[in-house]
C-alpha cells in the first residue's frame, strides 16, 4: 500500500466529558436557541443572537468566540466560558495520490468511560464538484453480506451535530470557507453573496451506517447542512443512500427532501435476501413501489440505483436485462459499483469485462450506467470498507496471520 501523502493529527489525550465544555459547532436552530435559553439570553434577544451564530459558525466556519466581531464583548466571553466550538477530533487524516482524502473522527466522549467512538469520512475530488460522504451510525445492524461496515459489532446512531461536525471538519481542512476578504462584511448579505463555489459541492450519506435508522438525526443535520443562511448546500446536491427501509421512504421524501439512492443490488428476492437481509422484511416490490412514489421525481431529479458488481453472484447479462425490465417506470440511474474486497470476504469483484458487459445492456435501455471509478485506492477509502480503525486493525492483524495478504481498497466516486 502506498500513501502519497499523509498527514496523521497527533492523537491529544481527550479530556474527560465532565471536564469538556458543550460544542455549539453542529447544532440545529432549535438546538441553539434552547442553549442561549439555558444560557439566560432573554427572550426577546434570542433569534438576533441565534442568527448571529449561525452565520458564524456555518457561514464564516468560525472556531472560536473571539473572532465573532458582530456579536458584543461581553456576550462573547460569556459564550466562551461555557461553550466550545469544538468539531470531532481528527485522529488521521490520509490523502490519497488522487486527491480523495479520508479522516478518521473521533466524536466527543458521552460520559466518564466513553474513549469517543471513531468514524470514517471520505472526501472524493472530481472535475465538476467535490463529493463529502459522511457516515450516520457507527457501524450498522443491517448485516449485508458483501459489507465491512456490517460486521461492526459497536453501533449508535450519530447526533445530527456529529454529522454536520463531518462536514465542518472536512470545510476546516480543506480551507473550504469564504476567503478573509469577506470577513470586514460579515453579517451582511454582500458577504453571502461573495461566497464563491464551493471545494465541497454535494453530500452522500454513504459511509457508514443506514440513515433511514436515525432518521431524525439525518433530517436535523439536512436541515442545518441545507439552511441558505449558513452551509448552503441544496437538497438536490445531497443524497441519502439506504438498503430499503420501506416504510421511511415516503417520510425520507416528505420531510427530508434530499436526493434518493437506493442500494439494489439483486433482481431476485432469494439472492437480494442474501446480500440484503433486510430485504427478507421488505422485498425488491415493495421497495420498487415506495420508490415510484418518491415525490419529485423526474428526469431531471433521478433516483440512483446502487449495485454492487459480485463475480458469478449478480453480474449476468440475464440480470442485467431483468434489472433494466424492473425500473422501467421509474425515472433512474443505475450506478455499477465495482466490489471492494475486505479482510475475510467470501465475494470477488466481477472482472471488468462482465462488468462493462453489464453496463453496456443498462445503457442500451437507456438508463445512464457510469461505472464508478476506483477512488483513493492507495488509503482504504472505499465504499462499504468503513469501519472504526480499532476493529479494522483486528480484522486485518486477523487476516494477515491467516493468509499474509493485505486488504487493498478503492473508493467509488458518487455520481
Ligand atoms: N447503508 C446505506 C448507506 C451506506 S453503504 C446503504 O446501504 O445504502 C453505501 C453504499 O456502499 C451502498 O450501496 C452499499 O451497498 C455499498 N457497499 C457496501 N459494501 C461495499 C463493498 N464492499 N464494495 C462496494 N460497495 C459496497
Ligand atoms: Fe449497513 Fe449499508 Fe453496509 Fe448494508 S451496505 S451493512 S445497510 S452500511
Amino acid at each position: 500500500m502506498t500513501i502519497a501523502g499523509e498527514t496523521s493529527a497527533p492523537v491529544h489525550a481527550a479530556p474527560s466529558a465532565a471536564a469538556r465544555p458543550a460544542t455549539l459547532a453542529g447544532l440545529g436552530r432549535a438546538g441553539l436557541a434552547e442553549t442561549l435559553a439555558e444560557m439566560g439570553v432573554p427572550a426577546r434577544e434570542r433569534r438576533m443572537r441565534a442568527s448571529q451564530l449561525w452565520h458564524w459558525i456555518y457561514h464564516r466556519g468560525a472556531g472560536d468566540f473571539e473572532s465573532m466581531t458582530t456579536i458584543g464583548k461581553e456576550m462573547r466571553a460569556a459564550l466562551a466560558r461555557n461553550f466550545s466550538l469544538e468539531r470531532p477530533q481528527v485522529v488521521s487524516e490520509h490523502i490519497s495520490s488522487d486527491g480523495t482524502r479520508k479522516w478518521l473522527l473521533r466524536m466527543a466522549p458521552k460520559g466518564a468511560h466513553d474513549k469517543g467512538v471513531e468514524i470514517e469520512t471520505v472526501y472524493i475530488p472530481e472535475v465538476d464538484r467535490g463529493t463529502l460522504c459522511v457516515s450516520s451510525q457507527v457501524g450498522c445492524t443491517l448485516a449485508c453480506s458483501f459489507c465491512h461496515t456490517g460486521t461492526q459489532r459497536l453501533v449508535r446512531n450519530l447526533e445530527a451535530s456529529e454529522i454536520v461536525g463531518q462536514l465542518l471538519v472536512a470545510r476546516d481542512s480543506l480551507g473550504d470557507w469564504p476567503a478573509a476578504g469577506a470577513q470586514a462584511a460579515a453579517g451582511t448579505k454582500a458577504a453571502a453573496g461573495e461566497a464563491g463555489p464551493r471545494l465541497i459541492s454535494n453530500i452522500v450519506f454513504m459511509g457508514m451506517g443506514e440513515p433511514l435508522y436515525n432518521f431524525d438525526g439525518v433530517k436535523t443535520a439536512v436541515e442545518t447542512i441545507s439552511d441558505g443562511e449558513g452551509l448552503s448546500l441544496s437538497r438536490r446536491r445531497i443524497t441519502v443512500s439506504t438498503s430499503g427501509v420501506v416504510p421511511m421512504i415516503p417520510r425520507a421524501g416528505a420531510e427530508i427532501g434530499t436526493m434518493l439512492a437506493i442500494s439494489l443490488h439483486a433482481v431476485r428476492d432469494d439472492l437480494r435476501d442474501e446480500l440484503v437481509p433486510l430485504n427478507k422484511r421488505y422485498p425488491i416490490k415493495d421497495l420498487l413501489d415506495a420508490c415510484r412514489a418518491y415525490p419529485g421525481l423526474s428526469n431531471a431529479r433521478r433516483i440512483t440505483f446502487e449495485y454492487v458488481m459480485l463475480k458469478g453472484v449478480n453480474d449476468s447479462d440475464r440480470e442485467a436485462r431483468e434489472l433494466v425490465r424492473l425500473l422501467r417506470g421509474i425515472p433512474a440511474k443505475i450506478n455499477l459499483i465495482p466490489f471492494n474486497p475486505w479482510p475475510g470476504t467470501r465475494y470477488e469483484c466481477s472482472d471488468w469485462e462482465r462488468i462493462e458487459a453489464f453496463s453496456e445492456i443498462v445503457f442500451n435501455a437507456g438508463y445512464a450506467s457510469p461505472i464508478r471509478t476506483p477512488r483513493g485506492r492507495d488509503i482504504l477509502a472505499a465504499c462499504g470498507q468503513l469501519k472504526s480503525e480499532t476493529e479494522k486493525l483486528r480484522a486485518r492483524a486477523r487476516l494477515m496471520l491467516e493468509s499474509g495478504i493485505g486488504a487493498e481498497g478503492m473508493f467509488a466516486s458518487a455520481d
